[in-house]
């Protein structure tokens, strides 16, 4: 455990940043991110500028918390030069951190966030980034951190501060157990959450796997959720989180903005020849082989990009698009967004193709028999070179050939995403393509006043 000296510079806007307090037993960095939030607005001279964040780092970086995720809070107060002991005094008083997580406390003041550490937080998204480098950044923008375990928590921690999230966002309202509640199953019916979802998709969404009958926003863990739900703006998740009739006495919730549901992770092109394992990005390709559906009902195929590199590529099972893959054939375009599974003994560099888009398709041809030149119906072959025969008015012909016609592809050009069960949190469902949102040119964040309860 360390805490880094103390900053000279003075700012009043204050930017704490957290990851990885989550651990088996049940601690969760959205929680502790709650309790301390709890403590800032009962503190004298503290105003909330914006949501509490919840940025969903890189998924496909193996030695990750489940989820991936890390908070920011960024506030105003008079009172910042002891706020990180203050912290830190509350984060070990009520042992919000778990024993055997990584975690990662960072604190940074100042009016804007540096583009170095913006910079950071985008490859955290997408690439590997070392806690080396993030302690490097700390030291030369003055952050004061706090790490224990193996410290790869303040990759986290700084790469929330260093996320604006001025582009597409949601919203999560997450509600919170009180701790002797924890462990226990969580009591909600089902036909309730049908309900509610049929109310108030599109503007919540992932509420409910209409498919597979499943509840999503329901945890199954012993950590101290006890449901999220996830929509457009604060107002719609507070009210539909009120909407459901949970019996369970709560603690209480708060609302996040959010990275989750918009494919943050997928926004640079990336090309097939510079592309480094557990990475994510998108690529407009040609398919190279068609795709094969092998054991366990995945479809695995080649993709070539513009200058001809060629990788594998997977569809998987559980996401429900293997039916549109395996439809696919060599030359078609198309736009997939993917994390870069590591090679193995068994399997090469593989694309986890996380969307699909197709953008053009090839037209492809059946042979058939020739149509009789009296009756316009199909000829009956009559063997190998021996010509065709109508069958209606008996007619020979030893010349025609098969002809070729075009066949109906059954594929349409458009998106298709994973079954939402199968959803990462990053992913974008399909009815938010067309619903992003920015806030460019927005200079403050009004917050809705009931961003967060206690009970
Ligand atoms: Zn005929």
């Amino acid at each position: 455990m360390k805490i880094s000296t103390k900053s000279s510079i003075k700012s009043p806007i204050v930017h704490v940043g957290l990851d990885d307090t989550d651990s088996t037993q049940g601690k969760c960095t959205t929680h502790a991110a709650y309790r301390i939030t709890d403590y800032l607005l009962n503190t004298k001279s503290i105003e909330f500028v914006d949501y509490p964040l919840l940025i969903r780092l890189n998924p496909n970086i193996p030695w990750k918390t489940r989820g991936n995720g890390a908070v920011c809070l960024r506030f105003r107060t008079s009172y910042h030069e002891d706020v990180l002991e203050r912290i830190m005094d509350l984060v070990h008083k009520e042992n919000l951190v778990a024993t055997g997580a990584n975690p990662g406390i960072a604190i940074y003041r100042g009016e804007t966030i540096p583009y170095s550490i913006r910079c950071f937080a985008r490859k955290a998204l997408c690439d590997v980034v070392s806690r080396k480098t993030a302690e490097e950044l700390a030291k030369r923008h003055e952050i004061h951190f706090f790490i224990d375990g193996n410290g790869q928590g303040l990759v986290g921690s700084i790469a929330a501060i260093g996320t604006p999230l001025h582009e597409d966002h949601t919203f999560e309202a997450v509600a919170y157990r009180k701790q002797e509640k924890c462990g226990t199953v969580r009591k909600l019916d089902s036909a309730q959450v049908v309900q509610f979802d049929a109310e108030t998709f599109p503007y919540t969404f992932n509420n409910y796997d209409k498919a597979h009958h499943r509840v999503l926003i329901l945890p199954h863990g012993p950590d101290p959720v006890f449901c999220g739900v996830r929509g457009e703006s604060a107002e719609v998740v507070c009210s539909a989180l009120k909407k459901l009739k949970i019996s369970e006495k709560l603690e209480g919730y708060m609302v996040f903005r959010t990275n989750q549901g918009t494919n943050q992770h997928l926004q640079n092109e990336v090309g097939f020849t510079d592309i480094k394992c557990y990475t994510a990005g998108f690529s407009q390709c040609k398919v190279d082989s068609r795709p094969t559906v092998i054991e366990g009902g995945h479809a695995m195929f080649s993709v070539k990009d513009p200058i001809g590199a060629v990788v594998n590529a997977a569809v998987y099972e559980p996401t429900d698009m293997v039916n549109i893959a395996s439809k696919l054939v060599v030359g078609d375009i198309i736009r997939i967004g993917f994390g870069v599974r590591k090679p193995s003994a068994k399997h090469p560099r593989i694309l986890n193709v996380e969307y699909l888009q197709v953008l053009e398709t090839m037209e492809i041809f059946e042979t058939v028999n020739p149509l009789c030149l009296t009756c316009n119906k199909r000829m009956k072959s009559e063997g190998t070179n021996k010509g065709f025969r109508c069958q209606k008015c008996g007619l020979r012909d030893r010349e025609v050939k098969k002809i070729s016609i075009p066949k109906p592809r059954m594929i349409e050009t458009k998106v298709f995403v994973p079954t939402p069960r199968a959803h990462r949190h990053l992913t974008k469902p399909i009815h938010r393509y067309g619903m992003e949102k920015n806030l460019k040119g927005t200079s403050e964040i009004n917050l809705w006043s009931a961003w967060f309860s206690k009970t």
